[in-house]
C-alpha cells in the first residue's frame, strides 16, 4: 500500500527508523558487554519483535500480561517488576521469567522459595531517594511517598540470601548525567551489599537514542558498576527503543471558527495520544509551525466530547480543508499501549513501513473492539 491509501487514523511505525535506534543501542552493548532489554510498557508493536529480538538480549514487563507477550512473541531474556504479586498469578510468572525483580522485602519473603526452586533471579528494587527530574513528580520514583522500591532504611542485609541483583529506575528521557548523580547516591546508599550481588539493573528512562544523548558517559557508567563490583549490567529503556521512529496520521474532518480557526480531525488528543495531555507535550506536525509562525493558524481538535481533546495550534503555509492528511512524529511510544476506546473512539490502525518503504496495515480495528470490554 502506498502512504495516501492507508486508513485514518493509523500509527505507522517505520522499521528502518526503528533499526537506527536497535543498532545505537546494541553498540552499547557491544562495547560494554552489557545488557538492554525493551521495556514493553512503551512499546508493545509486537510484531516488531523479532527485529527487536536481533539487537536486544529481551524484554521486560510489568505483570503477567505484558510478560507473556514477550515470552510469547519475543522468547529470549524475560524480566518482570511488579509493585505487587498477585498470589493466583506468580506460579505463571516464575514459570515464563528468568529474572523476578520485587519492591519489597515482604514479597521477596512470600515469593523467593519459588522463584529459587524454579532455578530463576530473584532482585530487589530500590530506591536510591535520588531524584534528578523537576517538575515531573508522576514520573518520578523517588517522589516523596513514592510506592517503588526499597529505601536505605529499610533495606534487609539479613534478608539477602537467594537474591542475586539489584534494580533501580529513576529516570525519565534523561541523559547520563543524571545517571552517574543516580549511580553516586546508590554507592552511597547501597555500596556494602553491591559486591554480593551478581547484577544490577538501571532501569528505563535513558534517552540513549537522542541526538544529545551523551553515549560516552553512560559506557563510563555502565563500566565502573562491572570493574568495581564485577557486576553484569542491565538496561531497560522503552522510549529510547523506538523513538522517533513512527507517526500518527489523521485526516481533516471539518473547520469551523471561535476566535480563532479550529480544525477537527479524525483522531483524539485523550484516546490515541494520550501522553499529550498526561505529560504534557507538543507533538511534532510534519508541514507546520508554531502558531502564528506561518501564515495559517489551526487549533487541532478531536472527534470526542471533552473540550480539552486539544492537541495543540499549529501553523499552516496553506488554509486546512475537510480530507486533508496530518502526520504527527513521534507517535510509536506511550501510544499504541495507551489508547482508550473513550467516547467509542476507533482505535487507530497499526501500519509497519518495511524497509523497502512499503506500507502493511498489520492491524485495524472496529466497533468490536469498542463493545468487547464492556458488558
Ligand atoms: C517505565 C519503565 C521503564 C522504561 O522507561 P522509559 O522511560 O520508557 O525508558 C523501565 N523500567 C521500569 C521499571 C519502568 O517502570
Amino acid at each position: 500500500m502506498r502512504l495516501e491509501e492507508l486508513p485514518t487514523p493509523c500509527y505507522i511505525v517505520d522499521e528502518e527508523l526503528l533499526e537506527k535506534n536497535l543498532k545505537i543501542l546494541n553498540g552499547v552493548r557491544e562495547r560494554t558487554g552489557c545488557k538492554i532489554i525493551l521495556a514493553q510498557k512503551a512499546f508493545s508493536m509486537f510484531k516488531l519483535y523479532p527485529l527487536i529480538g536481533q539487537y536486544l538480549n529481551g524484554a521486560t514487563a510489568s505483570g503477567l500480561y505484558e510478560a507473556r507477550l514477550g515470552y510469547e512473541e519475543m522468547g529470549k531474556e524475560n524480566h518482570v517488576f511488579s509493585p505487587a504479586y498477585r498470589e493466583d498469578e506468580i506460579d505463571e510468572i516464575v514459570e515464563i521469567c528468568d529474572h523476578i525483580i520485587f519492591n519489597s522485602f515482604s514479597q521477596v519473603e512470600k515469593f523467593k522459595d519459588k522463584v529459587l526452586k524454579a532455578g530463576k533471579k530473584v532482585g530487589v528494587r530500590i530506591n536510591p531517594e535520588c531524584s534528578t527530574q523537576v517538575g515531573h513528580a508522576i514520573y518520578d520514583p523517588c517522589a516523596p511517598g513514592s510506592r517503588f522500591g526499597v529505601k536505605q532504611e529499610h533495606f534487609r542485609p539479613d534478608l539477602l540470601e537467594g537474591i542475586s541483583g539489584l534494580h533501580f529506575h529513576t529516570l525519565c528521557q534523561q541523559n547520563a548525567d543524571d545517571l552517574e548523580t543516580t549511580l553516586n547516591a546508590v554507592e552511597e546508599k547501597f555500596g556494602p551489599w553491591l559486591s554480593e550481588m551478581e547484577w544490577i539493573n538501571f532501569g528505563g528512562g535513558h534517552h540513549i537514542t537522542r541526538e544529545d544523548y551523551d553515549i560516552p558517559l553512560l559506557e563510563k557508567c555502565i563500566k565502573r558498576m562491572q570493574d568495581k563490583y564485577g557486576l553484569e549490567v542491565y538496561l531497560e529503556p522503552g522510549e529510547a527503543v523506538a523513538l522517533n521512529a513512527g507517526f500518527l496520521v489523521t485526516t481533516v474532518l471539518d473547520t469551523l471558527e471561535n476566535g480563532m480557526e479550529i480544525a477537527i480531525l479524525d483522531t483524539s488528543a485523550t484516546c490515541h495520544m494520550p501522553d499529550v495531555l498526561e505529560m504534557p507535550y507538543r507533538p511534532p506536525l510534519q508541514e507546520s509551525g508554531e502558531a502564528g509562525e506561518k501564515p495559517f493558524t489551526y487549533r487541532l481538535g478531536g472527534q470526542t466530547c471533552l473540550a480539552g481533546d486539544i492537541i495543540g495550534d499549529y501553523s499552516f503555509d496553506q488554509p486546512l480543508k475537510s480530507g486533508d492528511r496530518l502526520v504527527f512524529e513521534d507517535m510509536a511510544i506511550y501510544s499504541m499501549v495507551k489508547n482508550t476506546t473513550f467516547n467509542g473512539m476507533a482505535l487507530p490502525a497499526i501500519v509497519v513501513k518495511d524497509k523497502s518503504g512499503d506500507y502493511e496495515v498489520v492491524h485495524e480495528f472496529g466497533y468490536q473492539d469498542f463493545k468487547m470490554r464492556l458488558a
